[in-house]
């Protein structure tokens, strides 16, 4: 069975078409810069040389029909057309409070999609679209959505309730959402595989570290609260994104620089986290250099970003019930090893402690040193294989 996974942006389009007994990428892509001037199409086969298009991509659908011709084309090594095309797996931002898992979108499905719009405006549109768009071009083929908010529906209301007026939730759904949640789900299983019974119903934090970070407490396999909120934009400090801080931030901002809210909140999206701080790159590994080389800013940018994981952990910790297991993943999560023992030395009063040449090894397995009172593993995620495996459960069901 083969399976696409699309991910659509308001201007972009990711793709990866997967064989599904041995997950196989037999095939991946991108388009960038669609509907603009200098569209650009990529799509690459194993074993082959990327293809590169500059042809103009008006719409998304411009952009899809480009990815089924590519995938059709012979000469690229997988003649995949739409019937080898099993299912769609589509990567959707919010899902509301309508959405607690996976679903095959039929027409009802869409109506309260639409509804999730409001909610995530940036990235539900063109999630949605990219829907359409398929259905439209694959009308026999399944199109699937997973939800980054879906795995965080277990929460309780005294986890996902904002202390602000209740009719905010009552009539408008403000409250806690939290994503990232196809990979803290996958993170937060493995993690119990890897315990291998050690510990009951393990309690869990998963961390996510990469561009975008966030954390989920986790007991008996489910969700019970995150770092993020309403928006991705909350709870750590990121590469670009400010994290938690005191809203009245954002009417100073709009005051000083004279601007709107929209222009503020992108100060707080694109130009905070450890780029803002540091002045220098929201790229952990440009700034564990520059640290290293000595710069002030880059060395206080990691500091705050290991106190703000730290802090974020912690505050976790009633929510989970206790704490048996750390888990990290993404890219920063799973590439540095630096960054994980800043963040573990903040529990070495809880008897944490990393074994250090694990700690440094790379790849899946328990970090943690022998004698450690908690466990820390870090386990590799791939959101795009996750959305993948969704799509088949749900088909198969
Ligand atoms: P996303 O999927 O959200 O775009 P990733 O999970 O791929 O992000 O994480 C990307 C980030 O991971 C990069 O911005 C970089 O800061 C960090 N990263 C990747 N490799 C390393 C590494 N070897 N050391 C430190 N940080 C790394």
């Amino acid at each position: 069975m083969n399976i696409l996974v699309l991910n659509c942006g308001s201007s972009s389009l990711k793709y990866k078409l997967f064989e599904m007994t041995t997950y196989e990428v037999l095939a991946k892509g991108q388009a960038d810069r669609i509907g603009l001037p200098g569209a650009l199409f990529t799509h690459e086969t194993p074993g082959l040389a990327p293809v590169q298009c500059e042809t103009p991509l008006a719409d998304h659908a411009a952009a899809v029909s480009a990815l089924l011709t590519h995938l059709a084309d012979a000469r690229q090594g997988i003649p995949a057309d739409r019937s080898d095309i099993a299912g769609v797996g589509h990567r959707v931002v919010h899902g509301g409070e309508h959405f607690r898992s996976s679903v095959v979108v039929d027409p009802a499905v869409r109506g309260l999609l639409e509804k999730t719009k409001a909610l995530a405006p940036l990235h539900n549109p063109p999630n949605l679209m990219g829907i359409d768009v398929c259905a439209r071009l694959m009308p026999d083929v399944p199109q699937v959505a997973v939800f980054d908010t879906a795995f965080h529906q277990t929460m309780e209301p005294r986890a996902f309730t904002y202390a602000i007026p209740y009719r905010y939730y009552a009539e408008d759904a403000v409250r806690r959402y939290g994503f990232h949640g196809t990979s803290h789900r996958y993170v937060a299983a493995r993690t119990a595989e890897l315990l291998a019974g050690r510990s009951g119903d393990p309690r869990i934090i998963t961390c996510h570290l990469g561009a975008g970070s966030s954390l989920c407490a986790v007991a008996k396999g489910k969700s019970r609260d995150t770092s993020m909120g309403f928006t991705p934009l909350s709870g750590l400090v990121m590469g670009t994104r400010s994290g938690d801080l005191d809203p009245a931030v954002v009417s100073f901002l709009m005051e000083k620089e004279r601007c709107s809210i929209a222009e503020a909140l992108d100060i707080l999206n694109r130009q905070s986290g450890v780029f803002g701080i540091s002045g220098v790159s929201p790229d952990f590994r440009d700034l564990e250099q520059e640290a290293a080389r000595g710069h002030e800013r880059a060395r206080l940018a990691l500091d705050v970003f290991a106190y703000s994981a730290a802090r974020g952990i912690a505050s976790l910790i009633p929510a989970a019930g206790g704490l048996d297991a750390l888990a990290f993943t993404a890219g920063i999560g799973e590439n540095s090893p630096v960054m994980r023992l800043r963040i573990c030395a903040y529990f070495s009063w809880l008897g944490l402690k990393l074994d250090e040449d694990k700690n440094n090894a790379g790849g899946e397995g328990d970090i943690a040193a022998g004698e450690s009172a908690v466990r820390v593993f870090v386990v590799p995620t791939d959101e795009e294989k996750m959305i993948a495996r969704e799509t088949e459960a749900v088909l198969k069901k």
